[in-house]
């Protein structure tokens, strides 16, 4: 048995066999095989589970996220039957004699390669179809899964690091848990592999992947932040142990569905959700979440090659506030940029990109985006209680040029008969030290706050949420932090705006008393930590005496 400590994402633990997620380890090795009608054979076979594999996709994409995404694969079958791309590979094979994994991947390295070096950006995004091909077919030559996250048997996810996009689109049935190399507790990949219920532990180090072997035994504690490798009995008895303990806890949590956010002394408070797409509505809806108090939308833009339309975001827009029936759902506009990164935007490479050109930046200099966005949020606000969020807002200039272009759409969409609710509620993420500083000034220009912790803390400590070697130097419950959230707590209140928190900090029951002693109103936090908070609060009694921290 090996130990490995890590970061613990998500509470729960798992027990599984290892998965490896590799990037790296496709590169198959040249070798020679004299048997080309052998090595065609082999090709052709991959060829056909891929195939199956696409179509696999292609229909959980269409049921689970939409038709424009289920497209990507219809893209990509086409580009396995390419006759010129296959005719390449055989040629490869025929001339050199190698095997068929290797004739794949530097055919397909050297077509990717001339598509990356065109300047058309639709033409530019085949190269990353091209690969992502050549991947699958080695992949199913070499005898591995197919497709990265599309496991055949339940396992535990192994890998140096997933992107927000991948971690999006793992097979939860799937996935028993979560092992990265890289990764800190506030990327978004953690946060998603919180919202999705998935025990994780994150930057355990390159050690542990050195060691682990596709289909080792593995346990991942992630309240603890363990890993352990071929665990002894002893060890899977007391993780068992804990196991059986969440079981419990769970049916407790249970009970609470139903009941009221108020304290022991009656003082309530809104727990939302957070998510970052329609599918995850419903497990807001399974734990009982009082709204959603942040809806991620860049989720709509990433892992695509093409800007997603106004009517697609309009469904899923609309979908949220159909589901809540009634209850707030709070949209955040694109946050893209940081570790949220698209090709198409053609963004440039930046040395800080958490500091770079992100969020409401982008929205302001390039209004298209955002006008189509703001379409599509307007017209959804007929089907239920909608709020609009901005994000890394600094100043009042740039609040006021974002509402500004919200009243040129409305008036747009006024003019041309179609209809939207007049009470959209608008409000700005304080997730920067400026922000917070002059929420005085930005408080009667909405109707509310949502302090955004992960940016908050990581600009106000100056340390990057994405590196984890800063980590030790995070104390997420900085004086200087819950200065500024209390600060802005009382100027929203004020000037008659009300104010949540939707960072992780929010999930932090050690500060539950702290917030609603401020005056927070609202916390949302990932689905499944809805019912523990409820709970947390439930059990406080702002009438005694506050104690210490
Ligand atoms: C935050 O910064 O706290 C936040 C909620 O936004 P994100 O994590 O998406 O940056
Ligand atoms: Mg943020």
């Amino acid at each position: 048995m090996k130990k490995y400590v890590g970061i613990g994402v998500y509470g729960a633990v798992a027990e599984g066999k290892i998965a490896i997620y590799g990037k790296e380890d496709y590169a198959p090795e040249k070798v020679y095989r004299r048997d080309v009608p052998g090595e065609k054979a082999r090709l052709e076979a991959a060829r056909e589970a891929v195939r199956e594999q696409l179509e696999v996709s292609r229909v959980r994409t269409l049921e689970e996220v939409g038709p424009r995404e289920a497209q990507i694969f219809e893209v990509h079958k086409i580009l396995l039957d390419d006759g010129e791309f296959l005719g390449a590979v055989y040629r490869v094979m025929e001339r050199e004699g190698v095997s068929a994994e290797y004739a794949v991947a530097v055919t397909a390295e050297e077509l990717a390669d001339r598509f990356a070096a065109l300047a058309d950006h639709c033409l530019k995004a085949r190269a990353a179809d091209i690969r992502d091909i050549s991947r699958r077919l080695v992949a199913c030559l070499q005898g591995r899964p197919c497709e990265r996250g599309e496991m055949e048997e339940p396992g535990v996810i192994c890998a140096q690091d997933l992107s927000p996009g991948e971690t999006a689109s793992l097979d939860r049935e799937k996935v028993l848990g979560i092992v990265t190399a890289r990764g800190s507790l506030y990327s978004h990949t953690a946060i998603l592999a919180r919202a999705r219920g998935i025990p994780a532990v994150v930057g355990v180090g390159e050690a542990f992947l050195e060691e682990a072997r596709e289909g080792t035994p593995v346990m991942v504690d992630g309240c603890a932040g363990e890993v352990y490798l071929d665990p002894d009995a002893e060890t899977r008895e007391v993780l068992l142990r804990k196991m059986g303990k969440r079981q419990e806890e769970k049916c407790f949590l249970e009970a609470l569905k139903g009941k009221a956010d108020r304290t022991l002394d009656g003082s309530a408070v809104n727990i939302c959700a957070n998510i970052g797409g329609a599918g995850e509505l419903e497990a807001v809806l399974e734990n009982d979440a009082g709204g959603i108090g942040l809806f991620r939308s860049e989720f709509l833009y990433l892992g695509r090659d093409t800007y997603p339309t106004e009517e697609e975001q309009f469904g899923a827009y609309r979908k949220a506030l159909e589901n809540m029936a009634g209850k707030r759902v709070v949209i955040r506009t694109l946050d893209i940029g940081g570790d949220k990164q698209a090709d198409y935007f053609g963004l440039r490479k930046e040395e800080n990109p958490a500091m770079g050109y992100r969020a409401i930046r982008i929205c302001l200099t390039r209004p298209e985006i955002f006008k189509t966005q703001l379409r599509a949020l307007f017209r959804a606000s007929a089907y239920g209680r909608l709020g609009i969020l901005f994000p890394m807002i600094t100043g009042v200039a740039e609040l006021e040029k974002a509402l500004e272009i919200c009243r040129e759409v409305k008036e747009e969409l006024r003019a041309r008969g179609i209809p939207f609710s007049e009470n959209v509620e608008m409000g700005i993420m304080i997730e920067t030290p400026a922000a917070a500083i002059l929420s005085d000034r930005l408080a009667p220009l909405v109707d509310f706050f949502s302090v955004g912790t992960n940016d908050l803390t990581q600009f106000t400590l100056a340390c990057d949420r994405q590196n984890p070697e800063v980590q030790p130097f995070v104390d997420p419950r900085h004086e200087a932090v819950l200065r500024l959230i209390r600060m802005s707590a009382e100027n929203a209140h004020r000037n008659g705006a009300w104010i949540g928190i939707c960072g992780e900090l929010a999930a932090d029951t050690g500060l539950t008393e702290t917030f609603l002693r401020m005056g927070i109103d609202e916390l949302s936090v990932s689905p499944p930590l809805v019912l523990k908070l409820r709970a947390a609060v439930r059990s406080l009694d702002l009438s005694r005496e506050e104690e210490e921290l």
